[in-house]
C-alpha cells in the first residue's frame, strides 16, 4: 500500500465497522429527534420514536429519507438554518453557504472531527509532510477549498491557499514554490497545462507535480489520461456533497472511491421504489452524518447516481467503495432494471454526421417496459440499414436491447425532451 492507513477503521473487519456505525447511528437519531424541530416532526409524522430504533435493520426499515428540497425549503422559510439546527446559535464557529442556498453550520467540535477525518483523503493518495499542496478550489462561501486545505494541513503538507482563477499566476507560483500536489477540478488543471505551454514551461519537466487531487467535477477516463500524461502525475478522484462533506476518495488502485464510513453511513437506493439496491447495482447515494453536532442529516438523498461494493479493495482497505459518479438520478430512468443515461445515447448519435437529433421514449403498453429511440437521419433510403447499425451501437452503450426508428430531419419536435418516460405508475 503506498498511501498510509491513517485510521484503524480503514482496515477494520466489516462486522466491527457495522457495530460502530450502528452505535453512532442510534446516538445521532436520538440526538436529532430531541434537538431538531425538523426531525422531531418528521419522525412523529412517521409514527416513530427513537426508542423504536434499536438496530441498523430498524433504521433502514423505519427512518424516512430527507430530501435536499426539504432542507432548502425549511431554510428559506426560516433563515438561515431552518428547523434543522441542533445547537444554540452561539456554538456555531463556521458557516458555509452553498447554492440553493443551503446554510451549513459547524461547531468547534464538528470542525475538529472533520479535520481529522479529512486527512485520510490526502494520506490515501500518498501525500506526506514533504509535499507542497496548491489548493485551487473555491474558498468563497462554499466548503470545497477549505475542506481540502484542512486535509492537506492535517497530513502535514505545506499548503498554498491559491483559490480559483489566475491561471498564469498559479503556474508561475507552482514552478517557483515547487508544488507537488494539485488540488482542484480536472478542467482547471487542463487549463493550467495550456497556460504553462504558453509561458514556455514544460508541465512535465519544469513542474514538480506528482499527485493531483480532483473533485467537484466528473473525471472521465480520456481527460484523466490526458492530464496524467501532460503533467506526469497520478490523479485521485474524490467525492463529496457540500451539505454532507467529503465522503470518499480513491486509493492507488483507482477502482472506485473508498467511503469514510466512520463519519458517514452510506446506502444505495432505487430512486423510484426507494428500496435498497443489490451490491454493484446502480442507485442513488443516500448518506447519514454519523457525527455532526450542529446540523445532522439523516438518510439524506444526494441525487447522485453510483453503485457500491463492500468487497475488500486490493489495497487492503475494507471500507465500502462507490464506483464512480454516474450523473444525477433525476436525469436517469430505469428500464428493465437498468438505468438509462440519455447522454450515452447522445454520444452514439454524435459519432455519425448523417444523424441528427434523437428522442428516447419509454412506455409500458402491457406488462413490459418498451423503449424506442427515434433518430433523425438525412439518408431516408438507408433507414433499415441505420436501424440495424444503431441497435448494436445502443446495446453496447446502454447495456440493454432497444428498438430504433429512423425519422426525417425535423420530425422530432424542437422542444422535445431527450428522454420521455410515459409509464404512468412511476411518480418520482
Ligand atoms: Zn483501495
Amino acid at each position: 500500500m503506498s498511501g498510509k492507513v491513517y485510521s484503524e477503521w480503514e482496515i477494520a473487519p466489516r462486522e466491527r465497522l457495522r457495530k460502530l456505525q450502528e452505535k453512532k447511528m442510534l446516538k445521532i437519531v436520538e440526538y436529532a429527534y430531541e434537538r431538531s424541530p425538523f426531525y422531531k416532526k418528521k419522525f412523529d409524522e412517521a409514527g416513530i420514536k427513537p426508542g423504536d430504533i434499536t438496530s441498523l435493520e430498524d433504521f433502514y426499515k423505519k427512518i424516512p429519507y430527507t430530501s435536499k428540497n426539504e432542507l432548502v425549503k425549511s431554510q428559506r422559510n426560516n433563515p438561515p438554518y431552518g428547523d434543522f439546527l441542533t445547537v444554540p446559535k452561539e456554538k456555531i464557529r463556521l458557516l458555509f453557504i452553498s447554492p440553493g442556498p443551503i446554510f451549513e453550520p459547524y461547531t468547534g467540535e464538528d470542525i475538529k472531527i472533520i479535520r481529522k477525518n479529512l486527512a485520510k483523503t490526502m494520506y490515501t493518495a500518498g501525500a506526506t509532510e514533504k509535499d507542497i499542496c496548491q489548493v485551487t478550489l473555491s474558498y468563497h462561501f462554499m466548503p470545497a477549498g477549505l475542506f481540502i486545505h484542512w486535509a492537506a494541513e492535517e497530513a502535514g503538507c505545506t499548503v498554498i491557499p491559491a483559490g480559483t482563477g489566475e491561471s498564469r499566476m498559479q503556474v508561475d507560483f507552482m514552478k517557483k514554490a515547487g508544488t507537488t500536489i494539485y488540488a482542484g477540478t480536472p478542467t482547471f488543471l487542463k487549463r493550467l497545462g495550456e497556460e504553462a505551454v504558453k509561458m514556455n514551461i514544460n508541465p512535465k519537466k519544469d513542474l514538480k507535480l506528482r499527485i493531483g487531487l480532483c473533485g467537484a467535477e466528473p473525471l472521465p477516463m480520456p481527460l484523466r489520461k490526458d492530464l496524467e500524461e501532460t503533467f506526469g502525475i497520478e490523479l485521485f478522484d474524490a467525492y463529496g456533497v457540500a451539505e454532507l462533506g467529503v465522503m470518499s476518495r480513491e486509493c492507488e488502485y483507482h477502482n472506485g472511491m473508498h467511503l469514510n464510513e466512520e463519519l458517514f453511513l452510506v446506502e444505495m437506493i432505487d430512486p423510484k421504489t426507494l428500496e435498497k439496491v443489490a451490491p454493484g447495482e446502480e442507485g442513488e447515494i443516500v448518506a447519514t452524518t454519523l457525527e455532526r453536532e450542529a446540523m445532522p442529516l439523516i438518510r439524506y438523498r444526494t441525487g447522485d447516481a453510483s453503485a457500491m461494493t463492500e468487497e475488500t479493495c486490493v489495497c487492503g482497505r475494507t471500507e465500502a467503495r462507490i464506483l464512480g459518479i454516474r450523473g444525477r438520478v433525476d436525469m436517469l430512468t430505469k428500464v428493465k432494471g437498468v438505468f438509462i443515461h440519455p447522454k450515452q445515447a447522445q454520444e452514439v448519435v454524435e459519432k455519425f454526421p448523417e444523424l441528427g437529433r434523437l428522442q428516447i421514449i419509454v412506455e409500458r403498453p402491457e406488462d413490459y417496459d418498451q423503449m424506442i429511440i427515434y433518430v433523425e437521419c438525412k439518408e431516408s433510403s438507408k433507414f433499415a440499414e441505420w436501424e440495424n447499425k444503431l441497435k448494436t451501437e445502443f446495446k453496447q452503450a446502454l447495456r440493454i436491447k432497444t428498438d430504433v426508428k429512423m425519422v426525417n430531419p425535423g420530425e422530432i419536435p424542437v422542444d422535445a425532451r431527450i428522454l420521455e418516460d410515459r409509464r404512468k405508475h412511476y411518480t418520482l
